[in-house]
């Protein structure tokens, strides 16, 4: 394969970056979060149960969850072996359930039983780090606390060479700086989007992909 030459001033860094985010917007104009949620407090909860599982898993869980705890509440009274077997095939369900639990008595014991809207707030609730945080306050609420940083942010944003670094917090902040905050919450989604439609993690479909030009992934398949 042929080296594509790299942009060398800022100008030209930015104008590639202006062509990929012109591409991600042609493929994926109005994508947003695949979890199910009816509220912002059914998204904390879909969040952390999609830890490690697919969101297609926990759509399939969630319908139920939610008929049988309803509130708020329901959770923070829920039986914590009860809900772990009922989240069971989200896997990691002891600490999922532990979480849950914990999140409910913390929302309804410092937040009145709303989801906060700061991520200074969310990071004090038990499973809301700030990808799921991220997650919540942006699909939510419209608030852009940064970017979700899951495994396909981290694996396409090397991949695009926006940034060197494999730690998310580090990711993010090399995404925060370099994108424009109205930019954060569709960013996230649509490189989520691309990540399980084309750049996947193993033989990403680059034939296919019009970001291919302006990408010298050492991965790329061509
Ligand atoms: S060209 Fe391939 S590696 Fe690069 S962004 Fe597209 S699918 Fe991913």
């Amino acid at each position: 394969m042929a080296k594509l030459a790299r942009p060398k001033t800022a100008a030209e860094r930015k104008a590639r970056l202006q062509r990929i985010l012109g591409h991600l917007d042609s493929l994926y104009p109005n994508v947003t979060c695949e979890l199910n949620h009816g509220s912002a407090w059914e998204l904390l909860v879909a969040t952390i149960l999609s830890a490690q599982c697919t969101d297609k898993r926990v759509n399939m869980v969630t319908p139920g969850l939610f008929a049988k705890y309803p509130t708020v509440e329901d959770f923070a009274h829920a039986n914590q072996e009860e809900l772990a077997q009922d989240i069971k095939p989200t896997g990691f369900f002891n600490n999922k359930a532990r979480s849950v639990i914990g999140a409910a008595r913390k929302v309804l014991s410092d937040f009145g039983g709303k989801i906060p809207r700061t991520m200074e707030e969310m990071l004090t609730i038990p499973g809301a780090a700030r990808k799921t945080s991220n997650v919540v306050l942006g699909t939510a609420f419209g608030i852009a606390s940064g970017v979700v940083v899951d495994t396909h942010v981290q694996r396409i944003a090397r991949r695009l060479d926006l940034t060197k670094e494999s730690d998310p917090g580090k990711i993010e902040g090399d995404l925060m700086k370099l994108l424009s905050q109205d930019r954060w919450i569709l960013f996230s989604h649509q490189i989520i989007h691309h990540g399980r439609r084309m750049c996947v993690a193993r033989g990403p479909r680059c034939g296919a992909c019009p970001i291919a030009p302006d990408c010298y992934a050492k991965d790329k398949a061509v």
